[in-house]
């Protein structure tokens, strides 16, 4: 899911009416500085990451004065948070809080349900995952409905709220579920909400995740990639996405992995669906070549779309081959594929004549899809590496790896001697 780091999910609660700290995001210590200035009094110096648990490793400072503010921030800025290099701090009031408390509402998808629901606990803030089960009351909501008010109450009655406190509990559970379904969320999680002594309800974080498939009925957020990314998407996830954004017809997904476009043995990977993207993995792994992308075609897509996919995994530079994985029988017809393959690999091979292509096709039209392939590819320069396979090794990982392992020794031999002659001659 789609998910806004805190200070943006906070903006969004407090247009949705919701109390939270007064504050913004600063990304230099001195704007932090300068914000403890304004809002002149303690403040909270947060690190903004897609990762929980900031509280437990000193992402989040309670400091005075302004210079305390700057020096936290310097501090966090300089921080890495499983992995993510933090960019931005908040900088916002320091609250004077009473007691801590759990409330997020989340999609209840059980049989029964299939609805939002509201969970509610007394014990909020950063041990929740030890808080026992029967301590988070839940709550199950219409979408269309949202949550009544008396229902609200009824849950924080049973939650343990005292009598007086009743309706600002329930005002603020009511307005958490009516921004849960205003904003298309997945995940509404604040945690902690608290309580302040002088009795007033805040959202002290915020962790907003917004239903991928309804991110394009937001354009206020800002989402540019609907999709699950730990990190900032490169510049190869934004291609990817684009080509799943301008077609719907099929899924046509490629994602970064990391490949850092040098070294040898990493592959262009072309898995047709999930459970063929697993088998594809065992084949490559068992060889030790590693994939230099994600990607996946399935879903019945047509031709245009997989041929997007396949010229993207062709883009990358200093492949050393490249797998078409259709380790499962497909029940999409498979000439689509085989179409867009052959249109791929006829404009890139020329330009890398020799690469390795090891190409698994199998399940509805296979027989039509391999002949387009033989026939497509077998005219066009540079396909001295191209093998094309069908249903007798549609689970047969270890075939296909070593196939392409060794495709893959001898066209590095063969770069390699070019590139080294290539030296001798300068
Ligand atoms: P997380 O650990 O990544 O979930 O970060 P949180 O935003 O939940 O912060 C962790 C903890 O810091 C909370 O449980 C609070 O105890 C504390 N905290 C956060 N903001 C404030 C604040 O404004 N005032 C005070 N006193 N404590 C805060
Ligand atoms: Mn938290």
């Amino acid at each position: 899911m789609a998910r806004l780091l805190e200070y943006q999910g906070k903006r969004w609660l407090e247009k949705a009416g919701l109390p939270v700290p007064q504050g913004r995001e600063a990304s230099t210590p001195e704007e932090a500085r300068q914000i403890a200035e304004e809002l002149g009094k303690p403040v909270a110096v947060k690190a903004q990451v897609q990762a929980g648990g900031r509280g437990k490793s000193g992402a989040v400072k309670l400091v005075d004065t302004p210079e305390e503010a700057e020096e936290a921030a310097r501090s966090i800025l300089s921080m890495e948070i499983k992995g993510l290099p933090v960019r931005v701090v908040l900088v916002e009031e320091k609250l004077d809080i009473v007691r801590e408390y759990y409330a997020t509402c989340i999609v209840n998808g059980s049989r029964e349900a299939r609805s939002p629901m509201l969970m509610f606990s007394v014990e909020g803030g950063m041990d929740i995952e030890s808080v026992p089960e029967e301590k988070i009351l839940r709550h199950n909501f219409s979408e269309r409905e949202g949550l009544p008010t008396y229902d609200a109450v009824d849950v924080a009655e049973r939650a343990g709220i005292p009598p007086e406190k009743l309706s600002t509990f329930a005002s603020f559970l009511h307005t958490l579920a009516e921004a849960y379904i205003q904003y298309d969320c997945f995940t509404l999680e604040i945690n902690p909400m608290v309580e302040t002594s002088d009795g007033k309800l805040y959202a002290a974080d915020c962790k907003m995740e917004v239903d991928n498939s309804a991110v394009f009925r937001h354009p206020e957020f800002g989402i540019e990639v609907a999709r699950d990314f730990g990190s900032e998407p490169t510049e190869l996830d934004l291609i990817g996405w684009n080509i799943e954004k301008t077609d719907l017809r099929g899924s046509g997904f490629v994602m970064n992995m990391g490949y850092d476009e040098k070294s040898e043995g990493y592959v262009g990977y072309h898995p047709i669906g999930g459970g063929s993207a697993m088998m594809g993995m065992d084949a490559l792994n068992t060889v030790g070549l590693i994939p230099a992308n994600y990607a996946d075609t399935s879903g019945n897509p047509v031709a245009s779309k997989v041929y997007r996919v396949a010229k993207v995994v062709l883009s990358q530079p200093n492949l050393d081959g490249y797998l078409l994985g259709g380790f499962m029988m497909a029940n999409q017809e498979q000439w689509h594929h085989a179409h867009a393959v052959v249109k791929a690999l006829r404009e890139e091979l020329p330009k890398k004549p020799g690469l390795p292509c090891v190409l698994l096709l199998a399940g509805n039209k296979e027989k039509e899809s391999l002949e387009i392939l033989r026939e497509g590819l077998a005219d066009v320069e540079g396909n001295s590496r191209v093998e094309i396979y069908g249903r007798e090794h549609v689970t047969d990982t270890d075939f296909i790896g070593k196939r392409l392992l060794e495709l893959a020794k001898e066209y590095r031999a063969e770069k390699n001697a070019a590139a080294g002659q290539a030296g001798a001659g300068q």
